[in-house]
């Protein structure tokens, strides 16, 4: 019989974690404090060899196989219970080549690891809106953020990588390498192997005009409905989130706003300096409560909103593509928004377009290029009492958007697959028929025995 925990200790170069040790549980720990999953082996990595040895180690042994990157997946697919996990965190180094232009990145590094790095040449890529998040995930699943409207997403940002496949090869996706590899990375997550090593195009972004307008939730109304009819003329340098929150108990907050319900709206603009003030100015001339818009570098912009998002609590997450911020939508934030049972939940509408809808999906499996918004209902809480009463006001709004939601969904906001729903079916339907082929016939290829299938799993054609 194939005896796990001795091939693990003898025949894997990195370090493998079993649950009689000591740190099992914190290393089997992910971001959302909601799962709780027990890997059989947490195998620690710390090259593309051990990545390869990992693989092949679970592959004879037929247990299931799960890969973390930054370990945020809301739901639970850096993990898996009696499996083996491929931990990628002590994989996080980033090297910039100013020159090229480009950065490559270990595949456990997260986008505070990756700012750092490309901050000290004044350069960035598009990453997440928070940065303890990993760039694995959120660049394989698309990658939503500050840049994105001028410079596409973080999966549009990707031009080459180191993967390792499910028999153990090493290969490079690129454009001259495996075009076709590289149009599945950039969107299609985890199912085609794991990533050792992403290569991403870097532009000059050094310091941003950014930050935070803050209404009091009586006008949430008007003010989502001035934001509305506002962005379609604004530049792509503006990348923006309308969110319904509550106001936390910051220095910056106005006190009579402290705990209270608010609207926010978040953004960055990454050009020109000057310019920004006045591309902003007819938002900033709706009266806010609180304006904290002006110069900042750009890893504190992506480091800002870090607080309202602590490792360990309770998450629930989900997103959903709109073609247009109908009065209908507006109605149910409002509606919802003041029903949200936690102060740490909110509502975010991200405004797409831009460079985001210039990509054609003959260059990446990202299936959300038609959204006007791409919406997150982010629920989170302290209390487990308090999961039914969290989990039933997210479903009520989602239930409510239902009818204004486009068909595709953004994998990376996906909430925890529904028992009754195959794998194919949930897939199928947040790529759409046309990329889900092209992606199943890929799969075919590349893992056909389904190794990768923690994740929004393809199955092979
Ligand atoms: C607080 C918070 C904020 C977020 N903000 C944003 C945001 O601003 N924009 C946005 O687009 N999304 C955002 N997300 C969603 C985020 O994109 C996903 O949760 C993403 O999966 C996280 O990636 P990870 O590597 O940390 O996750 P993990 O849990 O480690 O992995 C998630 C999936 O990706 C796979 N994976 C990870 N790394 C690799 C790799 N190197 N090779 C192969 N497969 C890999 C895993 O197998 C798994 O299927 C946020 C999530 C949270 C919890």
């Amino acid at each position: 019989m194939f005896e796990l925990a001795t091939a693990f200790t003898s025949g894997f170069g990195g370090t493998a974690v079993l649950p009689d040790a000591q740190e099992y549980d914190s290393a089997r720990a992910v971001w959302n404090g909601l799962i709780d999953h027990r890997p059989a082996v947490i195998a620690r990595c710390h090259s593309p060899r051990d990545i390869a040895d990992a693989i092949r180690l679970t592959r004879e042994s037929g247990l299931p196989l799960a890969v973390r990157g930054g370990g945020h997946s809301v739901a639970g697919l850096g993990s898996c219970t009696g499996g083996v996990v491929i931990d990628l965190s002590g994989m996080r180094g980033v090297a910039v080549d100013p020159a090229r232009g480009v950065a490559t990145a270990e595949g456990g590094a997260t986008w505070s690891d990756y700012d750092a790095a490309t901050a000290a040449f004044s350069l960035a890529s598009t990453g997440g809106l928070i940065s303890t998040t990993g760039i694995g995930g959120l660049t394989l699943g698309g990658g939503i953020g500050w840049l994105q409207r001028k410079y596409g997403l973080a999966c549009d940002n990707l031009i080459g990588a180191d993967v390792v496949l499910a028999d153990g090869q090493i290969v490079r996706a690129g454009p001259d390498d495996d075009p076709d590899l590289l149009w599945a990375l950039r969107g299609g997550g985890g199912n085609f192997g794991v990533v050792a090593r992403f290569e991403y195009a870097l532009h000059p972004v050094a310091a941003v005009f950014a930050g935070m307008l803050l209404f009091p939730f009586d006008r949430c109304r008007d003010v989502l409905t001035a934001f509305r009819d506002w962005v379609p003329e604004v530049p792509d340098e503006l990348s923006l989130v309308a969110a319904v929150v509550t106001a936390p108990p910051e220095p910056f907050v106005p006190p009579q706003l402290v705990g209270q319900k608010a609207v926010a709206i978040i953004g960055c603009w990454c050009g020109d300096l000057d310019k920004g003030a006045a591309a902003l100015a007819p938002m900033r001339g709706l009266d806010p409560l609180a304006d904290l818009f002006g110069p900042m570098p750009y890893p504190v912009l992506q480091s800002m909103l870090d607080g309202a998002a602590p490792a360990g609590v309770r998450n629930y997450f989900r997103g959903g593509f709109l073609d247009a911020l109908d009065d209908g939508v507006i109605d149910i934030a409002v509606e919802h928004g003041a029903l949200m049972p936690s102060p740490m939940s909110a509502i975010h509408f991200h405004n797409m377009g831009g460079a985001v809808a210039r990509v054609g999906t003959d260059e990446s499996a990202y299936p959300g290029r038609a959204a006007a918004y791409t919406y997150n209902l982010v629920s989170i809480w302290l209390d487990e009492t308090r999961d039914e009463a969290n989990l039933a006001a997210n479903r009520r709004l989602a239930e409510a958007l239902r009818p204004f939601t486009l068909q595709n969904r953004y994998v990376n906001f996906l909430e925890p697959a529904p028992g009754g729903q195959s794998p194919e079916a949930r897939a199928r339907a947040a790529y759409g028929d046309e990329i889900y082929a092209r992606l199943a016939a890929l799969k075919s290829v590349y893992d056909p025995a389904n190794a990768f299938r923690t994740n929004v799993n393809i199955l092979p054609k």
